[in-house]
Formats: structure tokens, C-alpha cells, sequence
């Protein structure tokens, strides 16, 4: 069940060098043809249906196709990302539609200090074994 692009909702990403899909996807398979300014899916049978590009596409252009021998036609999944939750749409092939908000964060984006009292780093410990921010920890 592939991810696909729809043509007429897709901009390229305003014509960034790497798009959004292509910088989200953990199997390398979304490719911008420059001269359209349109992304799609170069290898669908790789695809394992993650929803990372779904989710991350600001034009919401891209969906996840069921195969129709195995999968209902006219069903769909669409995930609407906000900033700290995913409103997502359940559509069954009788036109029932369900819809279900799942928070995916606890804290305020961009809020997250990653570095926040851990001590500096020494590059002369970068090949040692262990961790620079677990100083309870000693290198051996
Ligand atoms: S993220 Fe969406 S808008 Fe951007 S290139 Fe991919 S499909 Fe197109
Ligand atoms: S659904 Fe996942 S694996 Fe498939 S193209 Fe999108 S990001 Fe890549």
C-alpha cells in the first residue's frame, strides 16, 4: 500500500533542494521531478507504509493507497498533523467517516532545550566509550 502524491496539491515544496517528503522518508523513495515541481513515490513496492511523508507534507498531497485486492476500495486514512496532536479520518468504503485526535506531544514545540544543564564537551573524550551528558557514568 504505497504512498502517492496528488498531482494537484503538490508545489515541490516551493522549490527547495529537498523537500519535505524526501527529508522525512526512512527509505530514501521520494524524488521531486524539478522540472514539474512535483514529488512522487520512485520505488512503491519498498514503501512500508510508515505515513512519515503523509504526515509531514504541508500541502497534505500525499496519501497512502490500499491495493485493491486486499484493501476496501473507496477506504481511506488521512492524518492532519497540528503542533501538538494528529486529527485522523477513518473513511470506510460506505462513506462512514471517523475521526479520532492522538497527542504526540507533552511539551510546547520548539520548547525542548536539548543541551540543558549537561556539561560542555571535550572532544578528547569523542573515542572513548560512554556518554559526554552521563558524567554519573565514567568512561572506563
Ligand atoms: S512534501 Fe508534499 S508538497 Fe512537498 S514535495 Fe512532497 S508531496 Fe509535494
Ligand atoms: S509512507 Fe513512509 S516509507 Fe512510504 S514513501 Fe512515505 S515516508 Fe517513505
Amino acid at each position: 500500500m504505497p504512498s502517492f502524491v496528488i498531482k494537484e496539491k503538490c508545489d515541490g515544496c516551493e522549490g527547495q533542494e529537498r523537500t519535505a517528503c524526501m527529508y522525512i522518508c526512512p527509505n530514501d523513495l521520494m524524488t521531486l521531478d524539478v522540472g514539474r515541481m512535483l514529488a512522487w513515490n520512485q520505488e512503491p513496492d519498498q514503501c512500508w507504509e510508515c505515513y512519515n511523508c503523509v504526515k509531514i507534507c504541508p500541502q497534505q498531497a500525499i496519501e497512502v493507497r490500499g491495493y485493491a485486492d486486499f484493501v476496501p476500495l473507496g477506504g481511506n486514512v488521512i492524518p492532519l498533523r497540528g503542533t501538538d496532536a494528529i486529527m485522523w479520518t477513518i473513511k470506510f468504503r460506505n462513506g462512514t467517516l471517523k475521526r479520532y485526535k492522538f497527542p504526540i506531544r507533552t511539551t510546547a514545540e520548539g520548547s525542548i532545550e536539548l543541551y540543558k544543564d549537561k556539561p560542555e564537551h571535550d572532544y578528547a573524550n569523542l573515542k572513548k566509550p560512554g556518554f559526554f551528558n552521563m558524567p554519573e557514568y565514567p568512561t572506563l
